[in-house]
């Protein structure tokens, strides 16, 4: 019997087709990710640690864990790492139960400004079992003040300091937070989710060098399977980290996404993932200045990143959820999201969150992001008017036609 769900997976990914995808979290794994990610190792049960583990017939997912810590630890030049987490969330949880205790403190990015939900948010477990207190942007710039963050550090005395954020399109200085932390006595804990993939291809400086430890998904810029990994260069912290990840809070690994972590490692290692990393951030640069030749209001009016942080509201005058809805009506999608210093909600928000990882991937270049910034700017400025949509629409449909998700793309 053929489960009916397959029918909705093939409408899914005919959706994926004919969409642009700009949701800055998502991306396009490879073919080989997806194979190992669909494969029998799912059947396998192997709670414990490689060589260490509480079931028998393990040799082989013994093997492919091993060669998941090597490649990540080779392709980020530390020496630990723990493939295990589920996902980032799992994560960030490991990591701070494994440092912390209860109710200590924690210095983060404010989520407003471009942190995450488990760096402190009232309904997530971060913020109901630690007292997360906040840094964020200056007003001005819409960036980092480090020092701010080390004045606030030195009053606050925290007993972690957390750097990494899902909205922010600056570099981030680690080693300028590694010495606030250093300064106050604070671990100093780098949450790199977004930005792996830059990090990998060495377009952003790598906080393994300057961070006690290291966390991030696997699906992101990275574009592996959905997971998380846990990294570190000191021995202590790597033994609690992995008592945390197994049996503290999972149990049986899955050894089916961790091969496919394995095959992204390895596919990150290549030249190709370094051009096609290159192109990620240009091409957000390109998306950029054609939004800011239309006359829209880009936060800190640039990136360095794969994504930008566009400010709706004073551009056009519509909310991030009208904008998002908007788009989404033509076949463009991308998630509204508060801007520093909001007077809106999470609901509403003043601002859209655009990424360039996904349709880089697809093969989209500077020509075609051009084409997406030309339509973004025509849509949110004659949203009433039908007849612009519906020619808007067909635009959007030939550059998704001229580029087929799984097909072979080769980065110039
Ligand atoms: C996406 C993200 C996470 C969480 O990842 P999940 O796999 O969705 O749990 C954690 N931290 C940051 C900074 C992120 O952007």
């Amino acid at each position: 019997m053929v489960s009916n769900i397959f029918k909705t997976i093939e409408k899914e990914k005919e959706r994926q087709q004919n969409t642009i995808e700009l949701i800055a979290s998502e991306n396009f794994v490879s073919k080989n990710v997806l194979k190992a990610q669909g494969s029998i190792l799912t059947n396998k049960y192997a709670e414990g640690y490689p060589n260490k583990r509480y079931y028998g017939g393990c040799k082989f997912v013994d093997e492919i864990e091993n060669i998941a810590i090597d490649s990540v630890t080779k392709l980020f030049g530390v020496r630990f790492a723990n493939v295990q987490p589920h996902s980032g969330s799992s994560a960030n949880m490991a990591v701070y139960r494994a440092l912390l205790k209860k109710g200590d403190k924690v210095l983060s990015m404010s989520l407003d400004e471009g942190g995450h939900l488990t760096h402190g948010h009232d309904l997530s477990f971060s913020g109901k079992d630690y007292k997360f207190i906040h840094y964020g942007v200056e007003k001005e710039t819409c960036q980092i003040n480090y020092e701010a963050v080390r004045r606030l550090a030195l009053k606050e005395k925290p007993k972690l300091i957390l750097a990494g954020a899902s909205a922010y399109s600056r570099k981030i200085d680690f080693a300028e937070f590694h010495d606030i932390a250093r300064e106050c006595g604070a671990y100093f804990m780098v949450d790199m989710a977004h930005i792996a993939g830059l990090v990998a291809a060495g377009l952003h400086q790598n906080p393994c060098k300057y961070a006690d430890v290291v966390t991030s998904t696997t699906h992101k810029t990275l574009r592996g399977p959905r997971g998380g990994i846990i990294l570190t260069n000191n021995e202590e912290i790597i033994k609690k980290v992995n008592k945390t990840v197994f049996p503290g809070i999972q149990g049986g690994p899955l050894m089916h996404v961790i091969a496919a972590k394995a095959v992204c490692f390895e596919e990150a290692m290549s030249l190709d993932f370094i051009k096609y990393q290159k192109r990620v951030v240009n091409n957000a640069k390109v998306l950029c200045d054609v939004l800011k030749m239309n006359g829209f209001k880009i936060i800190t009016n640039g990136t360095d990143n794969h994504l930008i942080l566009v400010d709706v509201k004073k551009s056009v005058n519509l909310t991030g959820k009208e904008a998002e809805e908007i788009l989404d009506d033509i076949g463009i999608t991308c998630n509204k999201n508060m801007i520093p210093y909001d007077s809106t909600t999470p609901f509403i928000t003043s601002g859209i969150r655009l990424g360039t990882a996904a349709m880089t991937t697809r093969g989209f270049d500077e020509k075609d992001f051009k084409e997406v910034g030309k339509i973004i700017s025509t849509c949110l400025t004659n949203y009433d008017n039908k007849k612009v949509l519906e020619d808007l629409k067909l635009r959007v449909k030939i550059l998704c036609d001229n580029h087929p998700i799984y097909e072979e793309v080769h980065y110039e």
